[in-house]
């Protein structure tokens, strides 16, 4: 009998008639869990509890609140094994990729509890006299926070700690496909002794509990994570009503390699930001824009490395790549392949949907690069989601730029190059929010604003001291003494 999870409404752990199940995508015989499966009534009474909860949790010393967060952290890290093991099961990431994302979890409920005795404000002199003038920070009310399933501990973990340090209570909406990591912290902060209603927390189909979401009474805000086409519906509707609205979308994101680049360093950071956890990351590269003078060579050595990789469970040691989270995302990268084959030719390496074995319980796909892709083509243009790479030749840094700038996604972007000069003008002409030099155009820290441009985002910048500025308004104070 797989282990059984409900929901969490008002304090109450609260069990439906209707679940749904958490299968494991490297061997789908294996369920995870199974899910209370919530509705709309249970949305409804998850945003009550939330605004019932609030003004006692609002008038809690901000400290306080961050010793309970503390707490949870201390909780999570006994259990950081079993946390990083379960989102193995659940996500398919490898074990070291997963555990890497616990650990993030925890640091930023430390780092957001610490923010409790630093909530600041405004403090200026008046132009008057005998006037004292501040502003500080009150909470904005009842947030939903929707989350997507490819970090599923760390993105809920970096919307629930600011909002709950600026004193907001939360209803929770985690990805069907990775319920169980979102839970875990729901869980934490139960055991850490979170008053009643502060945080509720109700899986489900994201149609139907999105819908009642942003329709819900005492909700003043909604911080999502997630596709365009959910976040551009969620915006139109959230307008409707005024709710504060933050969007953390989909990106194409551009690793620019110049001739003057460390090739080995180059090739190492391509591979890790395009095919590691699958490629499912927001910040994933998934174009290599490479410069004529450098472009056989690093592409030569790309394959050459890119054939090295081993695809498989990612609780086998040695595994470098798991599997897509699900048949949907399988099928979408496999499609996104015979596209790709069809506008650009066959790839030079991968392609091919892995199976035969233990391969063919779960969703496995060859890393796969595309080689001389054009703007234009399909695969240099859409967001895939997967191990797919395409590498375009630039003439030279400028048209490098042109390339990469000329999407709608502004999520990240990283250049390859020892040339400082070029290194700081890419810096300033990038349209993209996170940018990395010689690192990978994945791999973001927590105590730092997050957050793409163009449509990739909406709203203000998560993590870091930006998060709290989406979580919070100021009171502006005149006062004549
Ligand atoms: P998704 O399909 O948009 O789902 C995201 C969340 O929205 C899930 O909890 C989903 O629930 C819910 N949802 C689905 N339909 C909804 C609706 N009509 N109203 C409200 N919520 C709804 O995205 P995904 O496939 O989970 O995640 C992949 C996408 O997320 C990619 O585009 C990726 O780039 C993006 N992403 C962006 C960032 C970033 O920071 N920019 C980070 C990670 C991922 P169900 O799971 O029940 O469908």
């Amino acid at each position: 009998m797989p282990p059984q999870f409900a929901n969490y409404i008002n304090g109450e752990w609260v069990a439906t008639s209707r679940t749904f199940e958490d299968r494991n995508p490297a061997n789908t015989d294996e369920i995870v869990g199974v899910f209370a499966k919530g509705s709309a009534a249970d949305i409804d009474a998850a945003a009550k509890a939330a605004e019932a909860a609030l003004p006692g949790w609002s008038s809690m010393p901000a400290p306080a609140r961050g010793n309970i967060l503390y707490k949870a952290a201390e909780i999570l890290e006994k259990k950081f094994d079993q946390l990083g093991a379960e989102m193995t099961r659940e996500e398919g990431k490898t074990l070291p990729e997963a555990k890497g994302e616990v650990r993030r979890a925890i640091n930023i409920f430390r780092y957001f509890g610490g923010e409790g005795s630093r909530l600041d404000g405004v403090m200026v002199p008046s132009e008057r006299e005998r006037v004292h003038v501040f502003a500080i920070r009150k909470p904005i009310g009842v947030v939903g926070l929707i989350t997507p399933w490819n970090f599923p501990i760390a993105i809920p973990a970096w919307k629930m700690a600011p909002a709950l340090i600026c004193g907001n209570t939360i209803v929770v909406k985690p990805a069907s496909a990775s319920p169980l990591c979102a839970w875990r912290l729901v869980e934490a902060l139960h055991e850490a002794g979170i008053p009643k209603g502060v945080v509720n927390f109700v899986a489900g189909s994201g149609g139907e509990l999105g819908e009642a979401l942003v329709k819900a009474g005492p909700l003043k805000a909604i911080s999502f994570t997630g596709s365009n086409d959910v976040g551009h519906w969620l915006h139109a509707e959230a307008s409707k009503r005024r709710l504060r609205i933050q969007l953390e979308m989909g990106g194409k994101n551009p690793t620019i390699v110049l001739a003057d680049a460390d090739l080995k360093s180059a090739v190492e950071n391509v591979v890790n930001a395009a095919f590691f956890s699958t490629g499912q990351k927001c910040t994933a590269t998934s174009r290599a824009i490479v410069e004529e003078g450098i472009y056989d060579r690093f592409l030569e050595a790309l394959v050459e490395r890119t054939k090295k990789l081993k695809v498989g469970d990612g609780m086998t040691p040695g595994t470098d790549i798991g599997p897509a989270v699900d048949k949907g995302a399988l099928e979408t990268i496999l499609k996104y392949i015979e596209t790709g084959t069809k506008e650009c030719g066959a790839p030079v390496c991968g392609g091919r949907h892995l199976t035969g074995g233990a391969y063919d319980k779960g969703y496995f796909v060859e890393p796969t690069v595309f080689a001389d892709v054009k703007p234009e083509h399909t695969i240099a243009r859409e967001e895939i989601f997967g191990p797919v790479l395409a590498v375009m030749r630039a003439k030279d840094f400028d048209d490098a730029m042109r390339i990469a700038n000329d999407i709608p996604f502004g999520l990240s972007s990283s250049i390859q190059t020892t040339n400082l000069s070029r290194a700081l003008d890419y810096v300033y002409r990038a349209e993209a929010g996170l940018l990395t030099i010689n690192l990978p155009s994945a791999g973001v820290e927590y105590q730092l604003p997050f957050g793409g441009t163009k449509d990739s985002s909406f709203g203000p910048k998560e993590q870091g001291p930006t998060a709290l500025d989406f979580y919070s308004d100021f009171k502006t104070v005149y006062l004549k003494y």
